[in-house]
């Protein structure tokens, strides 16, 4: 196996073109641009199990292709993410018997798979999509949501820091305040979508980045020109 594309290696900011002369005669300005996505600078991974990097790694170089070729904007540093599994919140709506005073049922009606924090870059992903870990939530969840699969949440996570580093999440919490997130999250479904994961979320979110996306293109969607 040659070098892993996915070795730590120092930012290039300027890898998205670079001229190569193709004449043998110097003088010649017969330029290609060749296309170098950069390498990948990965999270730090706060995991014993190895089991997020496994995840993250093929994520990572989608999300790099995908963004570089349709936004225009280098997308190799993912550097400044911290990951780990940690419990999420989970909304149960609990009946109590009125006789005794006790819980007698609990049925859930949301649940937080992942988190991205802008103001940290820590990215949390609950153990309930790991079918490995054995979370003992996972039974009892699974007979009411279909659980995401671990990189299609891990892809919507990394999809919302590609989005933040590229000025995206700014433009639109200027732009829209409060109502920004919901675009916030289409835009992080679509692209999950894009690069062929699905994390069962935000459906009504994506459907209006998906029309915006038809009438101003990807890139003005995503950097939030709309
Ligand atoms: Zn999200």
């Amino acid at each position: 196996m040659g070098p892993s594309v996915l070795e730590k290696d120092l930012y290039d900011e300027d890898v998205l073109t670079k001229p190569t002369t193709t004449s043998a005669d110097p003088t010649i300005q017969n330029q290609r641009f060749e296309i170098d996505f950069g390498k990948i600078v990965e999270p730090e991974y706060a995991d014993r199990t190895g089991r997020l990097r496994e995840y993250a790694r093929p994520v990572l170089e989608k999300l790099r292709d995908y963004y570089s070729k349709a936004v225009g904007v280098a997308t190799n540093y993912f550097g400044d993410v911290k990951m780990r599994f940690g419990k999420l919140p989970t909304t149960y709506l609990v009946f109590i018997d009125p006789r005794t005073g006790r819980e007698a049922k609990r049925l859930p009606i949301g649940k937080v798979f992942g988190q991205y924090s802008p103001e940290t870059k820590e990215i949390i992903i609950d153990p309930v999509v790991d079918k490995n870990t054995g979370d003992p939530e996972r039974r009892l969840l699974e007979a009411y949501f279909k659980i995401p699969e671990a990189r299609s949440v891990i892809a919507h996570e990394l999809s919302h820091h590609a989005h933040d580093r590229s000025g995206g999440i700014r433009s639109y919490m200027e732009k829209f305040g409060r109502k920004g997130i919901d675009m916030i999250e289409g835009i992080a479904s679509y692209i999950t979508e894009a690069i062929g994961y699905n994390d069962n979320a935000y459906p009504v979110q994506k459907r209006k980045i998906r029309d915006l996306v038809d009438r101003r293109g990807v890139r003005e969607t995503v950097l939030g020109f709309v």
